[in-house]
């Protein structure tokens, strides 16, 4: 009977060459569906303890979910892998037309294991898998190497994902950029796939994805496409895309400002989108059948940076390149942002990793040259130190190629205050105080700092309603069962794999009707819930598996120590207090002990089965 699963996954060991297909279980679609959740249990099972995640043992696994490549609307992709970054569970999340070229290509999975003698790429077409020798285009940048596979192959419908120098030299936040202009972008995912000399995957498939109920797939996809259309924050996302959020952030005291030591920015104005529509935007963009559209072409005509197209500056990388630098020429946060791209670097910690070099340098830690000052507002240097990262060039681009944690340690203790991360990865560009229930969000998300494993500040910072009650920002009370929630159901939805900003507009009940009618399967809305649940407990065992230390389950010591100095939240911080109270209300409500262990019954409760093993 059809169905929108493939029912295949492709396993290519890289250090044999060798191709192996399988059908995946019947446990993993009923117990975890896809995307996050295959992932998830696949890293859990496949991944020997300790591995290096740069070494040979670790696995990279491209997933899509059972509604990636239908008509669904605003579906991705996922890339799950041990992060170099932060030596836990990493998944990352990609847009674009490369995610559904997988399920094209015959596969619900990719798993790569292994390290390839010398670099190649991954080739699927009509013919089946290949790898093909990549030596000729090692060294090339992200975008360049997307062409140059397109030109060998003589046929520009490849979709194409590939690592730029970043990815090569193993930085530990490259990123992988499918096609020209989405990115796999946080946690190092493009490091992993350098390490196994893994230039590329182009992709060219032929196979159709099925429908079990046409009729109630059409039903269902109307009514996800009005619940779009009629959503307030998806209408605010086709109109300025998420550059349209940083005069919100600016206006709640969120933004951050020369590595978070304020909330609130001059430049904001400058970023978003009208700065932005005055000097860069030509027009809309999608992602595959999405009709959202949020980003935008932009062109760079005039200054110094002029005449590239681009992809408008997107709100964490307008916030991190540019307010969180002081630097608020858009043209300029465009090329950075480019840059970043070319070379295969998450701007969000690149940015982090520039302002803790630039307010080092304000305290003494670091020096400027003749060459490079470093300095708040320095377009050049920003773009010099990007350059530095991803060719680990010399000792300062070699300090920050680190990421801001190790870096710190390396300078010393004075340092430490200025590292903004949370269990070695970089913060986004929402700062938490005045926000506690994001702060634990932030704390507990299963990568690291990440704002999209749980988005209470959306709550907070605008007193929206939750269960029937305005979210009140300052208050510790009920915040843990919020992130609970908001986390369990991101969870659940990222194993479809949803987009975030689709998840604005559609219902979790029509993303059942949606799903039964993929799939044949019989679920109820509440389904992503329970299954987000089960999700956070495997990552959990995952991430103490390997050795997380319950005491990096903690804020920036700038958050704790330092009261805002502007912005309606002026003057608070998240105390040491607070972060108790907090973390000891999310493990009750999560069913974890004293030190963050899922318990046994938690994992009975969640219906984990440890018996159930996938193997390659
Ligand atoms: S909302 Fe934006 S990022 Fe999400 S799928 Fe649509 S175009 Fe892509």
């Amino acid at each position: 009977m059809a169905h929108s699963y493939m029912n295949q996954i492709l396993h290519i060991n890289l250090s044999k060459g060798s191709f192996h297909h399988l059908e995946p279980p019947a446990w993993m679609r009923e117990n975890y569906l896809g995307g996050k959740g295959w992932g998830a249990k696949m890293l859990l099972d496949i991944v020997p303890e300790n591995a290096d995640p740069l070494g040979p043992e670790n696995a990279l696994i491209f997933l899509t979910g059972p509604l990636t490549a239908t008509p669904a609307p605003a579906m991705r992709a996922c890339v799950v892998t041990k992060s170099p970054l932060t030596n836990t569970f990493l998944d990352s999340y990609f847009g674009g037309y490369f995610g559904p070229e997988i399920k094209y290509a015959g596969y619900d999975a990719i798993v790569f294991t292994g390290k390839s003698p010398d670099p190649v790429f991954l080739q699927i077409d009509h013919n089946g898998p290949s790898l093909v020798p990549a030596k000729d285009i090692w060294g090339q940048d992200a975008i360049k190497s997307n062409k140059s596979i397109k030109s060998r192959l003589g046929d520009e419908n490849f979709k194409i994902a590939t690592i730029g120098p970043a990815g090569e030299n193993k930085v530990p936040f490259a990123l992988i950029c499918c096609e020209t202009n989405r990115q796999a972008g946080r946690g190092g995912a493009g490091a992993v796939m350098g390490s196994k000399n893994l230039k590329a995957i182009a992709l060219k498939g032929d196979k159709l994805v099925g429908i079990h109920d046409q009729k109630k797939f059409n039903l269902a996809l109307s009514k996800a496409n009005k619940e779009i259309q009629d959503s307030l924050e998806c209408q605010g996302l086709m109109a300025t895309g998420t550059a349209g959020s940083v005069e919100f952030a600016n206006e709640t005291g969120l933004i951050p400002f020369r590595n978070f030591s304020d909330g609130t920015s001059p430049l904001a104005a400058k970023l978003g989108d009208k700065g932005q529509s005055q000097k860069l935007w030509l027009s809309r963009s999608a992602c595959f059948g999405c009709p959202i559209a949020c980003s935008q072409m932009g062109a760079v005509r005039t200054g110094r940076y002029a005449s590239f197209v681009t992809d408008i500056v997107e709100y964490e990388t307008a916030a991190m390149l540019g307010t969180n630098l002081d630097i608020g020429d858009p043209r300029a946060v465009a090329h950075l942002n480019r840059l970043c791209d070319e070379l295969g670097i998450d701007t969000i910690s690149a940015g982090a990793c520039i302002s803790f070099a630039f307010e080092a340098a304000v305290k003494g830690l670091l020096k400027s040259t003749d060459d490079l000052k470093l300095e708040f507002g320095n377009a050049k240097a920003a773009a010099d130190l990007i350059e530095m990262i991803a060719h680990k060039k010399g000792p300062l681009g070699k300090l920050l190629s680190q990421g801001v944690k190790k870096a710190a340690q390396e300078l010393g203790y004075e340092a430490e205050p200025l590292a903004m991360h949370i269990k070695g990865m970089e913060m986004p560009a929402w700062g938490p105080r005045g926000i506690p229930g994001m702060g634990l969000a932030y704390m507990t998300a299963d990568r690291g700092a990440c704002h999209q494993r749980g988005f209470p500040a959306g709550y907070e910072a605008t007193g929206m309603e939750w269960k029937g009650k305005p979210v009140k920002a300052l208050e510790l009370e009920g915040k843990a069962e919020l992130v609970f929630s908001l986390q369990n159901y991101l969870a659940g939805t990222d194993c479809l794999v949803k987009c975030d900003f689709g998840a604005m507009g559609v219902t979790p009940e029509t993303y059942a009707l949606l799903l039964n009618a993929a799939t044949g399967s019989n679920i109820q809305a509440s389904f992503f819930d329970e299954l987000g649940e089960r999700i956070w407990n495997i990552t959990r065992i995952f991430n103490l598996r390997e050795g997380m230390d319950i005491n990096d389950e903690r804020l920036p010591r700038r958050f704790v120590d330092e009261p805002l100095p502007s912005g309606p939240h002026k003057g608070h911080r998240i105390t040491e207090d607070d972060m108790k109270y907090l973390l000891k209300d999310y493990y009750q409500i999560r069913g974890w002990d004293e030190k963050g262990r899922p318990t046994l019954e938690t994992l009975e409760k969640t219906g984990i089965r440890l018996d159930d093993k996938f193997r390659l």
